[in-house]
């Protein structure tokens, strides 16, 4: 089975925009190389890629932590000293290192899609 409980709707006009694990999304189709999945909202009847609706990643770091990761990743710091900064382990940074490369384009997106609770 799929686990959706990660993703949530990322249609800002719709009631459950925002509310992971809420039964709304299921998987519609896949697409691409990797066989990314498409999701579907059934409350507004949107569709966006997991990519899209990922909580930035699926990561296991809170926002404030990651964001700070990333920027300092952005500003040319090493995975050694981002580690510090951050306070997180090396690995960690590497592993989001890595993921934010495979998504450079979208990462703003990401990071702006992420957490809409956070004003
Ligand atoms: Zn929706």
């Amino acid at each position: 089975m799929d686990d959706l409980s990660v993703f949530c709707c990322q249609n800002p006009e719709c009631s459950d925009y925002g509310q992971r694990d809420h039964g709304n999304l299921t998987v519609c189709g896949r697409y691409g190389p990797q066989q990314r999945r498409l999701l579907y909202c059934r409350s507004c009847k949107a569709r966006f890629s997991e990519l899209k609706g990922t909580p930035l990643f699926a990561g296991r770091l809170p926002p404030d932590k990651l964001r700070a990761l990333l920027e300092h990743l952005a500003d040319g710091c090493g995975i050694r000293q981002t580690a510090r900064l951050v306070g997180v382990s090396k690995d960690t940074v590497i592993r989001y290192a890595a993921l934010a490369g495979e998504h450079a384009g979208q990462l703003h997106d990401e990071l702006v899609a992420f957490s809409p609770s956070d004003h």
